[in-house]
């Protein structure tokens, strides 16, 4: 608790560009060029990763990017709403959501998985079920969020784009879509 404190401190005292931006953005209201939909993994920051400031990205984080009513909900209303063009959905290397999902389907049992977590790690399996590469798994990952953000009518116009997230490298790998 103490170390978020003190973020917030050093974040105050940080620069006059904040407390500017701070301020357009609560007297205009957000405007935000892209919504990028990811992991929640502490490795895959989207603003860090894209350079973005205050007002600029609508994110949307889950474990493993996986989207369900509430994400898609989000993600209308950025579009809708907020003019937002573009949706970026990120998958990373390494995902720990994706992981767990092809251990499932290995046979490695999960049978000590919370509830809720057990059917974020089932949405991933069934997704993956025809990927044997960590890479083929978090790219059918980021499909399968595509595909669930295209069940909103809201959604059927706007760009999607899948990425792929290298946590070693920091490199963003935009795919074929
Ligand atoms: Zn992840």
């Amino acid at each position: 608790m103490e170390k978020l404190i003190e973020g917030n401190l050093d974040y105050l005292a940080a620069d006059d560009v904040y407390a500017q931006v701070r301020h357009d953005t609560s007297v205009n209201g957000q405007r935000p060029y892209a919504v990028v939909v990811t992991c929640s993994d502490s490795r895959v920051p989207p603003e860090h990763i894209f350079s973005a400031g205050l007002g600029e990205l609508f994110v949307v984080r889950t474990a493993g990017n996986v989207v369900g009513d509430y994400e898609r909900g989000t993600v209308e209303y950025a579009v809708g709403h907020l003019g937002a063009k573009l949706v970026l959905v990120m998958g990373h290397s390494h995902c720990g959501a994706v992981g767990a999902a092809l251990e499932l389907r290995s046979g490695e049992s999960h049978a000590h998985a919370p509830k809720s977590l057990g059917a974020i790690v089932s949405e991933i399996a069934e997704a993956i079920k025809h990927e044997d590469t960590e890479a083929g798994a978090v790219q059918a990952n980021v499909r399968n969020s595509i595909a669930r953000l295209r069940e909103s009518e809201e959604l059927r116009e706007v760009r999607i784009v899948g990425a792929i997230y290298d946590i070693e490298t920091g490199k963003v790998k935009i795919l074929d879509t």
